[in-house]
């Protein structure tokens, strides 16, 4: 019988875990799908400061196809998911999130795409009425921006909420950047891709923990992760400045020669000062940003510790 493993990410999220179990039942029952499965649910505790590993300690004490993995401290989405695919054991991994806003029903469509052939079956959002304008407007035009710069087309209303077969879940297993968008490593490792659509529900419990900072760090992960065009973009625009420089040096120079020059020109001065200035700086910047990642990725930190899993203590388990 194949096995299917569930990664669900857990930060903080007490009052929708029992909920949660409740809504996975029928479908670990193998009553939702035409074929029977094993069934392996991996509920990685991100360190949460609430009551959540209790729960997820008391649920897997009560049915053994549930698994608790507790990190050490909240080391983020992003590298909680990358414990589940170290961790996982099935020819498929579905990855949803604990507040219910992936809906189980759509698993079954998933599996049956998998069943198919297809590698990456991924959830396609009907609707982001849930998420504000703003955060709707940011989303369209960063993509739009990632998918010019480089090759990878990222699917606005696709997210974390997909199947993987177990092929990309090896490839994942091999990208160990610190600094991590997964959404952007699942174009990358490629694959065969389909869409599943599904409604994006609103949270059942509690609020979310991604606040616009966190979007913004995640949105400069995945453009530094996969491509160098901001820096391209900085030569350019140095390129630009010095052709306009070099024309508007000219420029002052003949008419020095042709009419003098009478002390004069404050203004000038000062704009031409402060526009290099601010070039110069957000040049500076851009390149900071990537040396400040290649100095993260040199540490060669895991990616996350792992404290217990089923209870029991994981001396010195830590992956990298
Ligand atoms: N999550 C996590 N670590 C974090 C933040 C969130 O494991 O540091 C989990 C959270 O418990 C949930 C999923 O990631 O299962 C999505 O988080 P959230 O609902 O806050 O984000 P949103 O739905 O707004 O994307
Ligand atoms: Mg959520």
């Amino acid at each position: 019988m194949k096995k299917i493993s569930l990664i669900i990410p857990v930060f903080n999220e007490e009052e929708n875990l029992r909920t949660l179990y409740d809504a996975l039942l029928p479908l670990i029952n193998n009553e939702l799908t035409k074929n029977p499965y094993n069934w392996e649910v991996l509920l990685i505790n991100d360190g949460s400061l609430d009551r959540s590993a209790e729960i997820t300690a008391e649920l897997r004490s009560k049915d053994s196809r549930l698994m608790d993995i507790n990190l050490s401290r909240n080391f983020g989405k992003e590298n909680a998911m990358a414990a589940g695919f170290d961790l996982a054991t099935g020819d498929a991994v579905i990855i949803m999130d604990a507040d219910l806003q992936h809906p189980v029903e759509t698993i079954p469509e998933m599996i049956h795409e998998w069943e198919q052939g297809w590698h990456d079956v991924y959830g396609l959002r009907n609707d982001r009425e849930t998420d504000s304008w703003l955060k709707r407007r940011l989303a369209k035009i960063y993509y739009r921006i990632l998918r010019r710069s480089t090759r990878i087309d990222v699917l606005v209303d696709a997210g974390d909420f997909r199947l993987l077969d177990r092929r990309c879940v090896i490839a994942l297993r091999s990208l160990r950047e610190t600094q991590r968008n997964t959404k952007i490593l699942y174009n990358w490792i490629g694959f065969k891709k389909k869409e599943v659509r599904f409604d994006y529900r609103k949270r059942n419990e509690g609020e979310t923990s991604f606040s616009y900072g966190k979007l913004f760090k995640l949105a400069l992960d995945g453009i530094t992760g996969v491509t160098t065009a901001p820096l391209r973009v900085a030569s350019i625009i140095g390129l630009l400045t010095s052709a306009g420089a070099l024309i508007y040096l000219m420029y002052i120079l003949i008419k020095t020669i042709l009419y003098g020059d009478p002390v004069q020109g404050f203004p000038t001065i000062m704009i031409t000062i402060l526009f290099l200035g601010g070039i110069q700086l957000l040049a500076l910047g851009i390149i900071g940003e990537y040396i400040g990642r290649i100095f993260m990725e040199t540490k060669k930190h895991p990616l996350y510790i792992i404290d217990t899993i089923n209870g029991e203590s994981e001396k010195n388990k830590s992956q990298s």
